[in-house]
């Protein structure tokens, strides 16, 4: 743990799932494009470090949305949340786990343009599994943290646009400090948005019902999605 009290994981010399990533871009429908493929593999995993930034802190107080005419106010590590979900996930636990996982930006600065839309995406892909790799390392550490029930996670941003919004990766960023987004290698721009765009961050906490920003979210062929969307906001 450091000083100001943020730890980190980190893999050295990550092996990249490479059967995964071939299919993932559907190598086999251009065979003449694998050497190709494999040494842009070979070179992402000579530089990258996934890697991930987190805490446990103490959920301070909970003002729910029916508390609170409907805003829903969470105040954990000294900073102060809003979101009505968020507060009824954290009603009933002592301790959040903020963090930032992310693919590193080592990629990024190996290939800085690639002046190419398919290596783009063959990059943007190999990225991803960096990041679920950090992702998978965090969860492990956090869960080795000996907290019981379920591990869930709610990222600002994630789900329909009031559930936690955007706007939120300030506090958040703000709990974690500079020093702990600076190792990271992750910038918010402008936007709120994460630079590197592998990246990932939010509250992980224990609870006793499993919570799924997808369940939440209507945005329609999304990729990624782990739960169909059907749930209500509060
Ligand atoms: S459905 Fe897709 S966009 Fe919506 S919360 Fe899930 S992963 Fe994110």
């Amino acid at each position: 743990m450091n000083a100001d009290g943020w730890r980190k994981v980190e893999i050295e010399n990550w092996r990249p799932p490479l059967d995964y990533l071939e299919r993932r871009v559907r190598l086999e429908s251009c065979p003449d494009l694998a050497d190709e493929f494999r040494e842009l593999v070979a070179e992402a995993a000579c530089v990258a470090r996934p890697r991930a930034a987190w805490s446990a802190v103490p959920v301070q107080s909970v003002q729910s949305a029916q508390d609170d005419s409907g805003s829903g106010q969470v105040r954990c590590g000294g900073v102060e949340f809003r979101s009505p979900m968020l507060a009824h996930n954290l009603s009933n636990t002592g301790t959040a786990f903020p963090y930032i996982a992310t693919c590193g930006d080592e990629i990024d600065k190996r290939f800085p343009s690639l002046d190419d839309p398919l290596a783009e995406y063959w990059l943007d892909e190999i990225k991803s599994a960096a990041l679920y790799a950090a992702y998978d390392l965090l969860r492990e550490e956090i869960r080795s943290t000996g907290g019981t029930g379920q591990l869930n996670s709610m990222n600002p941003g994630s789900g329909n646009a009031m559930l936690w919004p955007l706007s939120q990766q300030v506090p958040l960023f703000r709990i974690l400090g500079e020093d702990a987004s600076n190792w990271a290698g992750v910038k918010l721009g402008d936007s709120l948005l994460m630079k590197p765009n592998k990246s990932v961050s939010g509250l992980f906490f224990f609870g006793a019902d499993g919570f799924v920003s997808c369940a939440y979210c209507e945005r329609d062929g999304c990729p990624n999605r782990r739960a169909p969307c059907g749930m209500t906001e509060l």
